[in-house]
């Protein structure tokens, strides 16, 4: 396995590692697929038509495809290299045209810099060493107007309990392992990181899950748990 700045390979290797339950709707990643729509629809309808987005930290091309099946043109990148293998294939198989790479978003940004209307990432900043640096680097991918949305989950006792006791552990909507508490991302972190990099704050949605539904539904301005946070460059 290749080692990169600024990816932490303990992390890199659970991804490895589960890059054939991807597409598996009923497997340990069908959460991602749940969600899916809900974080399309909250990054597509602020784009203009046929925008070109980036997705960093991509996986196995669960946002990437819904992404480009909305319309965008997609380019993707991962770190864990199986993941964008997995990601390719199914790509393929759908008929699906995105431009995958096996690449930092660091060593992207410094090459097609201010080409991009739009960056997602989602579900990644809480598994990096240095996230400010993640969001520096989507800043710069940014073309001038460009937006910016991640998600992650908030590093609050509630969303210990839910997102890691409840989402890993009881309910199983996770396999277990995937988050470390103390790298939970709190609203007032990612918006400092934004504000150095120059993209100013637009709104915050929380991904909230009612067990007995078993359906997520996006709540405006709230930042329970999992949330999504929307930004624009200046
Ligand atoms: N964004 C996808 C996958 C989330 S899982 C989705 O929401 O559907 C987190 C992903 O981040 C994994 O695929 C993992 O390999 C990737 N990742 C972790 N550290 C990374 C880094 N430094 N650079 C790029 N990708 C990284």
């Amino acid at each position: 396995m290749k080692s990169f700045e600024n990816a932490d390979n303990k992390e890199i290797e659970k991804f490895d590692n589960v890059s054939d339950i991807w597409w598996d709707l009923k497997g340990e990643m069908g959460t991602l697929h749940v969600i899916n729509p809900l974080r399309t629809h909250f990054i597509m309808e602020n784009l203009p038509p046929n925008p070109k987005v980036l997705d960093v930290g991509c996986g196995g091309g669960i946002l990437s495809e819904a992404l480009a099946k909305a319309g965008a043109r997609v380019t993707g990148l991962d770190l864990s290299e199986a993941s964008i293998h997995a990601a390719k294939r199914h790509a393929q198989s759908q008929g699906v045209s995105i431009d995958y790479r096996y690449e930092r978003v660091e060593d992207l940004a410094e090459k097609e810099a201010g080409t991009f209307d739009a960056v997602a990432c989602m579900e990644m900043l809480e598994h990096v060493p240095e996230p400010g640096k993640v969001v520096a680097a989507c800043a710069k991918a940014l073309k001038p107007g460009g937006q910016a949305f991640f998600s992650t989950i908030n590093r609050t006792p509630k969303a210990f309990l839910f997102a890691i006791v409840g989402g890993e552990y009881i309910l199983r909507l996770l396999p277990r392992g995937t988050h470390t508490y103390s790298k939970l991302i709190r609203p007032a972190e990612l918006k400092q990181w934004n504000r150095d990099a120059n993209l100013d704050f637009v709104r915050l949605a929380s991904l909230m899950y009612n067990p007995f539904t078993r359906k997520f539904k996006v709540a405006h301005d709230k930042e329970d748990v999992n949330y999504m946070a929307h930004f624009k460059k200046q």
